[in-house]
């Protein structure tokens, strides 16, 4: 069923890609100033978008409502990073092929989460739901975009000071109701959320491990039974991106309710219309996760 869905979905991104690269041809005639950079998934992308504006194009490799864990690119990808002069990805090994693949000549590759992926001696990719950490991306991305196209360094500098005052709202936020919380853990789905747990001092459990594919043995399941029991938890969080079957019959058997954490690795297609962005996701988190912990 899954996999039926992505089909769908893929096929419905070819549709749109068909419809943006006529644009593109007739954007190029009128201006051809635009700076083309890539990204690997939604939320490098996203940051990206929001320094670059005018000045560039940034095409994202994993479309909308794909999951960015089982993603590869095809040839014609490939080709499409090689003649890039940026190619920015997260890291962490949530695109293991984005260090694989042979770049161009002039292309330059950002790991832009470099530094930042350990937790406790494990290294975890999800970086970007940590608005801490998502400043340092937008620092890291901002630099790097500078230094390619330095005549418009000050543009730059001026939408990066703009988008990390967003994100500097968000950590306030997340940080007043990580302290003002009655409790401190949390339930998740995927554990795609251990970053943003380490820096507001929250404990996420999670149902499977950091590939959301992986499968809870009935053994792991009737542990967190337990521990919901015990510990009167009264919500799971599951995602937009992956089957909740495993959220909602957990929820089922321990007699709790489910609400939804988006670990913001894509956007569905309907959100993409619905003019979602990492931002208004964000809010809505903290606003479940303030739900959760009280
Ligand atoms: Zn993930």
């Amino acid at each position: 069923m899954k996999k039926i869905i992505t089909y769908i979905l893929f096929a419905s991104f070819l549709i749109l890609v068909g419809c943006s690269s006529e644009k593109d041809v007739s954007t190029k005639s009128g201006n051809n100033e635009k700076n083309q950079v890539i990204a690997s998934f939604y939320p490098v992308a996203e940051f990206a978008r929001n320094i670059g504006k005018d000045k560039v194009e940034v095409i994202t490799m994993v479309p909308a409502g794909a999951e960015p864990h089982d993603w590869e690119p095809s040839a014609k990808d490939v080709g499409q990073i090689q003649n890039a002069k940026l190619f920015f990805y997260n890291g962490g090994g949530i695109e293991p092929w984005a260090k694989n693949i042979q770049l161009g000549k002039t292309t330059t590759a950002v790991e832009v989460g470099a530094g930042m992926f350990d937790i406790d001696g494990k290294t975890d990719p999800h970086i970007w739901v940590s608005p801490k950490k998502a400043i340092k991306m937008v620092e890291r991305i901002r630099d790097n975009l500078q230094e390619k196209d330095s005549a418009n360094k000050t543009y730059y500098t001026q939408n990066a000071a703009a988008y990390i005052a967003e994100l500097k709202a968000l950590d306030e936020k997340l940080e007043k109701i990580a302290t003002a919380g009655k409790r401190k853990d949390f339930i998740t789905l995927h554990a795609a959320f251990g970053h943003l747990a380490k820096d507001y001092s929250l404990v996420e459990k999670s149902i499977v491990g950091l590939h959301p594919d992986a499968e809870p043995t009935p053994a792991d399941l009737a542990k967190l039974v337990t521990f919901i029991k015990e510990n009167n938890i009264k919500y799971i969080f599951f995602e937009e991106l992956v089957d909740p079957k495993v959220a909602t019959t957990l929820a089922k058997t321990a007699n709790v309710e489910t609400l939804v954490l988006d670990p913001l690795e894509g956007l569905t297609s309907e959100g993409q219309v619905a003019g979602l962005t990492y931002l208004k996701i964000m809010e809505q988190n903290i606003k479940n996760l303030e739900k959760a912990l009280n």
